[in-house]
């Protein structure tokens, strides 16, 4: 791909590894979980405990959100960065917040342990610049009509301001089909393994908008290499003030996790088994990462 100078596959493919306090992307298979907005103290921390207990390693909760409709829930803002920031005390979950404005980038950066650039602003560049400059974690949507030139692109501008630490999310795309919400385009993992080195997550929730899709998705984005998955979940959608259709109940997350489980130590085995065959000691299909060890990809996935 033409101008990829910071985002492109590295000539040995080794992988980066984005470390958020403690939880790596590109290594094991990270869960970040929680409402699509912030709502109230108590939605907030009784989704945090549930969605830990059940294994998600961060927690997101939108404050600023981009509404389609002005007169739409726009987030409580500052008050909704208190409300994560306790949340985090409580359980020690990091959190995953969406920035939407320029000036904002430095003070929602002190409550936000990676700073979301949601689907509408991929390609606000002078947004990208400052976030870039901010030195946070990055986790960069995909835009609803973008290719994935475009959308390493973006990730390029966070790079090119000295910020290595951009985690992509694929979130699906506006297609003729309106069945969906979304086209969730599960293809872009092996794509992006192909062609940068830096990790990708899923959101099947933003990428089906359907209860019952959700659960299928994120198996299948398992399946097809991703890093993580961002999930929304909420103690009582029927009241959520924003995406109430898509929004997990704690007993629905916990029986996708304890899948995922499964089928993680499914793929591991099947891993395992095909890096004994290619090479005879492992190591046959997996790729380095930047501390030297291997990380499962499926690199064979894309020519
Ligand atoms: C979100 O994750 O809260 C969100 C608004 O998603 P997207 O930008 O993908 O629509
Ligand atoms: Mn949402």
């Amino acid at each position: 791909m033409k101008n990829l100078k910071l985002v492109a596959a590295r000539p040995d493919f080794s992988r980066s590894i984005i470390n958020v306090q403690g939880v790596e992307f590109g290594r094991g298979f990270v869960v970040i979980a929680g409402p699509c907005s912030v709502e109230t103290e108590k939605q907030t921390i009784e989704t945090a405990i549930a969605v830990k207990k059940a294994g998600a390693l961060m927690l997101r909760g939108g404050a600023f959100k981009p509404r389609t409709s002005p007169y739409a829930f726009q987030g409580l803002g500052l008050k909704g960065l208190k409300i994560l920031d306790k949340a985090k005390k409580e359980t020690g979950l990091p959190i995953v917040t969406e920035v939407v404005d320029t000036r904002d980038v430095s003070w929602v950066g002190e409550y936000a342990d990676i700073l979301q650039i949601g689907a509408r602003n991929m390609q606000n560049f002078s947004l990208l610049r400052e976030v870039g400059k901010s030195g946070k974690p990055i986790l960069l949507k995909r835009g609803m009509y973008s290719t994935l030139e475009e959308w390493l692109n973006c990730a390029e501008y966070i790079l090119a301001e000295g910020n290595p630490n951009v985690i992509l999310c694929e979130r699906g795309i506006r297609t003729f089909e309106t069945y969906t919400r979304n086209t969730l385009d599960l293809s872009m993992v092996p794509a992006v393994h192909k062609e940068t080195h830096l990790p990708i997550i899923v959101d099947p929730s933003h990428g089906t908008g359907i209860l019952s899709m959700i659960e299928p998705m994120s198996l299948a984005a398992l399946m097809a290499g991703a890093n993580g998955l961002e999930i929304e979940v909420h103690i009582d959608p029927e009241s959520a003030l924003s995406d109430k259709d898509q929004q997990l109940t704690v007993p629905q997350f916990e029986k996708l996790m304890r899948k995922l489980d499964r089928a993680k130590a499914f793929l591991d085995s099947l891993d395992a088994e095909f890096a004994d065959k290619a090479s005879g000691n492992g190591g046959g299909d997996a790729d380095k990462t930047d501390d030297g060890s291997e990380a499962k990809i499926f690199a064979d996935a894309v020519d």
